[in-house]
């Protein structure tokens, strides 16, 4: 038993020693990711439900990387948020989405609205409300075109810190959405004191619609809970016909998902708005 001991700790130290090694590895790419321009954004439409118009996009970061390949966010972005590299990194996401939707209007596309997701750590350790400024200065995009996605985590922080970027972000004019609304233990109370514009559902809930009972509740309280305070729902994750209909039906304005769109390169989202204004 002693020595089948050793051999699970050797294991385990082997496994141990692997994952520190890749982690190690992927943040020396990735520290060099923005430098050598192996960084992207796609952007996913996000739709009108009841009209079915394009009503905007959410920017998603891609990093490929030469030996790597396609690395996806869910691993990167946490190696970024833990060695700040994140910061550079989210600087780089606002200046980059607002530019684009300058780009597609200089091409005689209509202004889309654009939504950036904005990391806990961003709050903490960078003049948010600063980049913010110079991206919007820089792209000339108008503010109110550009909405900031928060998750519940950032409302953990220090809260009189956190209120007084949110209201210099206020001040500037853009919007302020809450993302994967429900997965959280924000109070429902942030939701009104910091004034956000838009309430994400999580896509946990719109997953298990329209069948599974207490997340029909639950998101049908959501949706009416977002329009009694005067906030843009907006659905997330939505792949089938039968959620798609459940939230119309329901009432939630606005939706993204595969069923209506996956994440598209900026080429291609172009050619998508060029479409619907044809239409
Ligand atoms: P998120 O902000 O919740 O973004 C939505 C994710 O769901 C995206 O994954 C999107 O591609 C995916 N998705 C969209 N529709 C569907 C659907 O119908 N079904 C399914 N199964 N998935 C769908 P992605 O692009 O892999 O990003 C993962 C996460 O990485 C994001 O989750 C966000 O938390 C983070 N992330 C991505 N880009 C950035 C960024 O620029 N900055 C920061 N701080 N985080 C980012
Ligand atoms: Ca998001
Ligand atoms: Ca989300
Ligand atoms: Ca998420």
């Amino acid at each position: 038993a002693k020595s089948a001991g050793r051999n699970n700790f050797q294991f385990f130290a082997a496994a141990m020693n692997k994952r520190v090694c890749e982690h190690l590895e992927l943040e020396n790419r990735l520290r060099q990711a923005l430098a050598r321009d192996e960084l992207s954004l796609h952007y996913q439409p996000q739709y009108d439900l009841a009209s079915g118009r394009l009503s905007g996009c959410e920017a998603l970061m891609r990093w490929h990387n030469p030996v790597l390949g396609q690395v996806p966010p869910d691993k990167f972005i946490p190696i970024a948020e833990d060695s700040g590299l994140i910061v550079a990194l989210g600087e780089w996401a606002l200046g980059e989405a607002c530019r684009q939707v300058m780009a597609w209007h200089a091409a005689g596309l209509p202004l889309l609205p654009v939504a950036v997701n904005v990391s806990a750590v961003q709050f903490r350790h960078a003049d948010l409300a600063g980049q913010v400024a110079r991206a919007l200065r820089r792209s000339g995009l108008p503010a109110q075109l550009l909405e900031l996605e928060l998750t519940e985590s950032v409302l953990a922080e220090n809260l009189e810190q956190i209120g007084a970027t949110l209201q210099r972000l206020k001040r500037l004019g853009v919007r302020l959405a809450m993302d994967d609304f429900g997965t959280g233990y924000s109070s429902l109370s942030y939701l009104k004191h910091f004034k956000l514009d838009t309430l994400k559902i999580d896509r946990s809930f719109v997953s298990d619609l329209p069948n599974g009972d207490d997340y029909a509740a639950l998101t049908i309280a959501i949706i009416g809970m977002a329009h009694s305070l005067g906030m843009t729902c907006i659905a997330e994750g939505i792949e089938t016909a039968a959620q798609h209909d459940f939230l119309r039906w329901h009432g939630c304005s606005h939706g993204q998902g595969y069923r209506l769109s996956r994440p598209l390169s900026a080429q291609a989202l172009g050619e998508l708005l060029q479409r619907s204004t044809a239409a």
